[in-house]
């Protein structure tokens, strides 16, 4: 059983899905991890971020890997943990340019595509699971919520790890890196064929992840 969920930076995908895939039993993938895992291996090699093709045999020699547990995603870097790393403003910026380029998106989803063939069934969340990862997936989900309420979540997070932090600072990131996201040419951010959205502004992650579970108790009963 594969089941996407997409949806723009800060719309509770993330917890979401963790929580959901504990739910379920199954695994869980944070493909954001593995565009971040990227752009933070392009700036230690020191590549252009301009040059598709340097970016590209980046992506391709890097050796990422995943655990995602159901209270977070520790991401390894050609074998070395890099978790903390890849959160970081800067990095967020740089995966969101990286992530235009078509090179890289072949190569992640490829080995995306890979481990939801290894492992069958789980939970994956991105911008682009359900539109070009898994056009098939069992289940399909996008989750948004207003670009004040996104931030303000982020803002929540990111302030523990940096005191001077301003929301206004947070908020216009997180419009310009959604912009970015939605308007890029490969795989943009959109709601995909057939998935159901969720706008989560006035909702808890318990509440959200109730909703999804009960989506797929229902019509998983019914097929
Ligand atoms: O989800 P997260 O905020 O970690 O994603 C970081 C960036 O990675 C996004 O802003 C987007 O540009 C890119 N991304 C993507 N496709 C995915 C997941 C993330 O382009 N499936």
């Amino acid at each position: 059983m594969i089941i996407t969920i997409d949806g723009p930076a800060g719309s509770g995908k993330s917890t979401a899905a963790r929580q959901l895939a504990d739910r379920l039993g199954v695994a869980y993938l944070d493909t954001g991890a593995m565009y971040r895992a990227v752009a933070l291996a392009a700036v230690r090699a020191g590549v252009d971020p301009a040059d598709a093709d340097a970016v590209t045999a980046v992506a391709r020699r890097s050796d990422i890997r995943l655990i995602c547990g159901p209270r977070a995603a520790r991401v390894f870097l050609d074998g070395v943990e890099v978790s903390d790393q890849i959160r970081s403003a800067d990095i967020s910026e740089r995966t969101s340019l990286l992530s235009r380029i078509a090179g890289v998106r072949a190569e992640l989803v490829a080995r995306q595509r890979q481990i939801g063939k290894d492992l069958g069934s789980l939970v994956t969340e991105g911008r682009d699971q359900g539109s070009v990862v898994f056009p098939d997936a069992d289940f399909k989900f996008f989750l948004d919520a207003s670009p004040e309420v996104r931030a303000r979540r982020r803002f929540d997070e990111m302030r523990a790890h940096d005191p001077g932090l301003r929301f206004e600072q947070v908020l216009s990131q997180i419009v310009s890196r959604d912009g970015a996201d939605s308007t890029r040419a490969v795989a943009p951010l959109l709601v995909p064929e057939g998935a159901t959205r969720l706008d989560t502004s006035d909702m808890t992650i318990a509440a959200v992840v109730d909703w999804l579970a009960q989506r797929i108790g229902k019509k998983g009963a019914s097929r």
